[in-house]
């Protein structure tokens, strides 16, 4: 018997879904819907083989999602047999610790959350209540990108303001990436053949966004990104961590306001802003052709992650595996080496033929007698949400 689970990831542009069977875990459809809000939205829908495109005008999240459901009514699969929809939902605040079904008075406490995540949770909420709208009778379920970080320590969450501002606010580290780096520790467990809660783990998750878990026995104790994603590590178009005065100095001397400094620190910023890519394949091309800036910024860049992994190594006490996961921890075997070069004092060993493989299958990169055993597992956010969204409906 087939169960169909349909996720839906809204961006504030785009909608990018997945239907996974959780009767044998494939992907049954995918598909993406581009520019929302724009004359010319597109939609490229893949099913049992076939593709179809679509250009059209979506002028929101609504208009998309109606001609979505038009289109897996004429192409497949079935939506009535859908037995429930994840969706991906950014900025869980304090109130929402685990997945959790979607009824009236969450949608009102996700609304809430909103200030929290301006740019991520708006059209996440959008989508909810036009997917509800359009499938009324099956449960809809919200996966929440902070949860797996509601175990961090106060010592880790807690940043040095007034606290009763922080509190009367929520300002607090939340953590992003949870459903990545949650899956992503627990295929480590299953490939090192170990029961998740007996060993220290460090999951990079370098992607255009990027974050760095610590994992104590099974239990998320910190990481990087923070009240928001613009913290930590250094990203495609974010900064990263910055001294927090810069904010005030940006507005002073360009004259800018505050909203102005996040979008400059948000989508100007990280390698694009040092060395003018984002692509880690063009940067690699840029560094082997002598590009200096691009250099610097593959340094910088190598500079942070290791400065993180030595942090949570000390809060960890020891580690036992360091992993690498998503489009630049999986597939570029440069920023592998150049991490674990830097580790090289403190006992950690690459196996370069290893690292040098290109798979999609979980893989260990270390030698034998590396102290710690290093990792490179792909990540699957939307099984992951499957598998939570189905948990959730029990
Ligand atoms: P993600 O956000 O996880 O989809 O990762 C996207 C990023 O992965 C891209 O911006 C690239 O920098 C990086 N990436 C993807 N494929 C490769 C590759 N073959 N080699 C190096 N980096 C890659």
């Amino acid at each position: 018997m087939s169960e169909p689970v349909l996720l839906l990831n809204c961006g504030s542009s785009s909608i990018k879904y997945q239907v996974i069977d959780m009767a044998t875990e494939e992907v049954v459809a995918s598909g993406i819907i581009q520019r929302i809000g724009e004359s010319e939205s597109t939609l490229d829908h893949d099913f049992g083989g076939s593709s179809r495109h679509d250009s059209l005008g979506f002028p929101d999240h609504a208009h998309a999602l109606a001609h979505l459901v038009k289109v897996f009514d004429e192409v497949g699969p079935k939506l009535s047999e859908v037995v429930a929809v994840g969706h991906r939902t950014v900025h869980g605040g304090e109130a929402f610790r685990e997945t959790t079904v979607i009824d009236d008075s969450v949608l009102a406490k996700l609304r809430e959350l909103s200030p929290l995540a301006p740019l991520h949770n708006p059209p996440g909420i959008a989508g909810i209540e036009a997917a509800m709208a359009v499938l009324p009778d099956v449960p809809h379920v919200a996966v929440f990108d902070t949860a797996f970080f509601a175990t961090l320590p106060p010592a880790a969450y807690t940043y040095a303001i007034d606290d009763e501002l922080a509190h009367a606010h929520g300002i607090r580290k939340y953590g992003f990436h949870g459903t990545s780096h949650s899956y992503v520790s627990k295929k480590v467990a299953e490939v090192l053949g170990r029961p998740y809660d007996s060993f220290n783990q460090i999951v990079c998750h370098l992607g255009n966004g990027a974050s760095i878990s610590a994992i104590q026995r099974g239990v998320a104790v910190d990481t990087s990104m923070g009240l928001t994603p613009l913290a930590g590590l250094v990203m495609g178009t974010r900064s990263g961590d910055v001294d927090p005065g810069l904010h005030a100095f940006l507005g002073r001397a360009l004259g800018i306001d505050l909203n102005e400094v996040d979008a400059l620190l948000n989508k100007k910023s990280g390698m694009l802003g040092l060395c003018g890519a984002t692509d880690f394949r063009d940067i690699t091309g840029l560094i082997n052709a002598g590009d200096q800036r691009a250099r610097l910024a593959m340094d910088v860049y190598l500079h942070r992650l290791v400065s993180y992994v030595g942090s949570y190594l000390a809060i960890l006490g020891g580690v036992d595996a360091l992993t690498f996961t998503a489009g630049v921890g999986e597939n570029d075997a440069l920023v592998r080496a150049g991490v674990v070069t830097r580790l090289q004092p403190l006992g950690f060993r690459l196996d370069e033929a290893a690292n040098a493989v290109r798979s999609k299958e979980p893989r260990v990169i270390s030698t034998p007698d590396s102290k710690v055993t290093i990792l490179v597992v792909p990540t699957n956010e939307e099984l992951a949400m499957a598998r939570e969204t189905k948990a959730a409906i029990g």
